[in-house]
C-alpha cells in the first residue's frame, strides 16, 4: 500500500509552518536547512513559502492531491512530524482533515489504511 500522504501534501500547502529557530541551528542540533526558513517573530522561524497567502512549503515536490512528497523528509521541523494522517492511528485528524478540503480531497477514512486484498 502506497502511503496516503504520498498522494496528498495538502497539509504542506495550507498551513504556516513554524517552529523555533534552534530547530535550524547545527551547533544546537537543529536539522532543518537553514535556507528554506525565513524569521517570523524573534523566537521562531517558518518555512519558506508557508506565510504566503496561497502556503506552500518550498521544500514541498510535487503536485498536490497526486503525487507529493517532503524533499527534506529526514530533516523536517518537528511541527511536521506532529501533524497526524487522519486514521493511520485509529483516529481522525482535524489538520489533515481541513487542509485535504482545502484542497477539495475528501478526508481520508479507515479504508485509506488497509491492505489490498490479494486477488483469489
Ligand atoms: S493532509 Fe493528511 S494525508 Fe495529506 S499529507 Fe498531510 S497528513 Fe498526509
Ligand atoms: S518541511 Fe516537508 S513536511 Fe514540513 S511542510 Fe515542508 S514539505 Fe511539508
Amino acid at each position: 500500500m502506497e502511503h496516503p500522504c504520498l498522494r496528498c501534501g495538502a497539509c504542506c500547502a495550507h498551513y504556516r509552518v513554524a517552529f523555533h529557530w534552534s530547530e535550524a541551528e547545527p551547533d544546537l542540533g537543529g536539522v532543518v536547512p537553514p535556507e528554506l526558513a525565513e524569521k517570523l517573530d524573534p523566537h521562531r522561524l517558518a518555512m519558506r513559502g508557508t506565510q504566503a497567502s496561497r502556503p506552500r512549503c518550498v521544500a514541498l515536490e510535487g503536485t498536490v492531491g497526486t503525487a507529493a512528497r517532503c524533499g527534506i523528509y529526514p530533516r523536517r521541523p518537528s511541527v511536521c512530524r506532529e501533524v497526524a494522517p487522519s486514521w493511520e492511528f485509529g483516529a481522525a485528524s482535524p489538520q489533515c482533515d481541513r487542509a485535504r478540503l482545502a484542497h477539495g480531497l475528501a478526508p481520508l477514512t479507515p479504508e485509506d489504511w488497509a491492505a489490498p486484498r490479494l486477488a483469489s
